[in-house]
């Protein structure tokens, strides 16, 4: 018998993403309320409704006053308090007390530190003659009405939460999250709470790529293991596709006989590619429904499902997600050791990386084998080496993806 060749062309990462991203688009707007939108996507630009401060502002405890008011004793007229303005104008030889915050009395142009100011009485005496707008927040500062605050497409972390609020955006519309649906597949899978029989293994991938999808801001609707019947799967694989926008499978895509899902996906779908000149995870397998759905066949071994993931998943999640900027930033690193490069794909290997001496120093998470997922548990890069037939000797530099 011949050897068995793949019916796929070996499509080059770079190629495989864009392929991917053409047919990922962002999905609609939703409003939340603003409490509950931390971690989402903005669904749009969001601008200031006001000046902020909207009046002259203190910024810090003291005495207001005129800056070109020669004299050294000033009467004390009035106090200002943080949302509380003053009745009385500044005028020559006359002063306000003003805490923090304080919006600046009229005639007053500047603020003297109370540590600058001997008070007696209603007397304030003065030992530092200000300039004018000293110790001043001027009106717009912070913002400026009308001004885009945030973007379209930013994901909302604390500061965005806060300026939400500044600006009285107290529903944002924000993209609706991803809905995934997770199916991992394989005889020889049993569940985590059992005890895996001779031949058998626990169903590590299924959990994995749950947590990766949600660390996406993805939201899994579902999940399930089926085992590798043909009939079972194709009613699984509709089922997904009906509750989800993405399907990720795991194993079933490599050249075993028991490797049903790119046969499943070619009646139900249209398959973008089959195999990808990559390392660990050359079937990764991409397809599109007709309703546009994305389902990703990703390899059952664990370290390719999740380094699969990573960098072909994860940004399309990321897409439909709404955000902007979707890739892990790149660093130069200098390799703590030797490496070999796979001599054909381009190979993502797990590295910890530590900045030594003024640079990125990546050191390896040992034996990168696609089985085993220790090479990832301590990972936060993936180096991008690419293929060829020479060791690449220590202190070599080479691209990073940073994980975290
Ligand atoms: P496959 O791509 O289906 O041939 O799977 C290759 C190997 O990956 C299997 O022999 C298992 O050892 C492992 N594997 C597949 N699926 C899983 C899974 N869900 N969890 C852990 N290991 C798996
Ligand atoms: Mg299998």
């Amino acid at each position: 018998m011949p050897p068995r060749v793949s019916a796929y062309a070996m499509v080059p990462v770079d190629e495989a993403q864009r392929r991917i991203l053409e047919r990922a688009h962002a999905l609609e707007l939703e409003p939340v309320p603003l409490a509950s939108s931390h971690g989402r996507v903005l669904g749009e630009d969001v601008l200031a409704d006001a000046d902020l401060p909207g009046l002259p502002r203190s910024s810090v405890d003291g005495f207001a006053v005129l800056a070109s008011d020669p004299s050294p004793v000033r009467e004390v007229l009035d106090e200002v308090t943080a949302g509380r303005l003053a009745h009385a104008q500044v005028r020559p030889g006359g002063a306000v007390r003003i805490m923090t915050g304080g919006t600046l009395p009229d005639g007053a142009d500047a603020v003297v530190m109370v540590e600058d100011v001997d008070e007696s009485g209603e007397r304030a005496t003065l030992h530092r003659f200000p300039r004018s707008g000293e110790n001043v927040h001027p009106p717009g500062m912070d913002l400026e009405r009308g001004q885009r605050v945030l973007r379209a497409g930013t994901r909302i972390g604390p500061a965005e939460v806060g300026l939400l609020a500044t600006v009285g955006q107290v529903r944002p519309r924000v993209f609706r999250r991803p809905r995934v649906a997770v199916l991992a597949t394989g005889d020889e899978l049993v569940e985590p709470d059992q005890t895996p029989g001779p031949g058998f293994v626990r169903d590590s991938n299924r959990y994995a790529l749950v947590a990766a999808a949600q660390a996406a801001g993805a939201e899994v609707v579902w999940h399930a293991h089926v085992p590798d019947d043909e009939a079972l799967l194709s009613a699984h694989v509709r089922d997904a596709l009906e509750r989800a926008d993405v399907l990720l499978t795991s194993g079933g895509v490599s050249m075993g006989t028991r490797d049903l899902i790119k046969p499943i996906l070619e009646r139900l779908a249209t398959v973008h590619f089959g195999r990808v000149s990559f390392k660990p995870g050359k079937p990764l397998t991409f397809a599109t429904t007709a309703a546009g759905g994305l389902v990703f066949g990703l390899p059952g071994f664990p370290v390719s499902s999740l380094v699969t993931f990573e960098v072909f998943v994860r940004p399309a999640l990321l897409t439909l997600g709404g955000l902007g900027e979707v890739f892990r930033p790149r660093v130069q690193a200098a390799l703590g050791h030797d490496v070999r490069p796979d001599p054909v794909r381009l190979e993502y290997q797990r590295a910890h990386l530590r900045w030594e001496d003024g640079r990125y120093v990546a050191r390896t998470t040992g034996l990168q084998a696609s089985s085993r997922l220790l090479s990832i548990a301590g990972a936060n890069a993936l180096l991008e080496i690419q293929p060829g037939e020479t060791t690449l000797p220590a202190g070599t530099t080479v691209p990073a993806l940073l994980l975290s």
